[in-house]
């Protein structure tokens, strides 16, 4: 299951993050997952949960912000970056709009207890 490749690495992150900065209880870690990585949710922060168990990192829970996906109209080159794919053009209608994108993986915060 890839999600566990995911969460290893994301708990490898977390923790070298942590060492750097000294930071002693992270509570939550916030990463944004491209839609194209098609990672489950619930079963990310499962993984994770279970992965961190006894280590330092124990106390965080993963937050999942949702990615963001670029389309693109071949058509007429309007572009606009969502959450999900846009499927027609709101310029010029065309149905052949290109997706690209959406496969981050970015730690964008760490909360953290005194
Ligand atoms: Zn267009």
């Amino acid at each position: 299951m890839h999600e566990t490749a995911i969460a290893e690495s994301l708990a490898g992150r977390v923790e070298a993050i942590a060492r750097e900065r000294g930071l002693k209880r992270v509570t939550a870690v916030g990463v944004r997952v491209g839609m194209l990585r098609a990672v489950v949710d619930s079963t990310l922060t499962a993984i994770y949960a279970e992965l961190v168990r006894g280590t330092d990192l124990e106390d965080s829970r993963l937050e999942i912000l949702p990615g963001r996906v670029r389309s693109r109209c071949p058509e007429c080159g309007w572009e606009t970056r969502s959450s999900r794919p846009v499927l027609s053009c709101a310029r010029c209608g065309s149905g052949k709009m290109v997706v690209s994108g959406g496969r981050e993986l970015l730690i964008e915060f760490l909360e953290t207890e005194e």
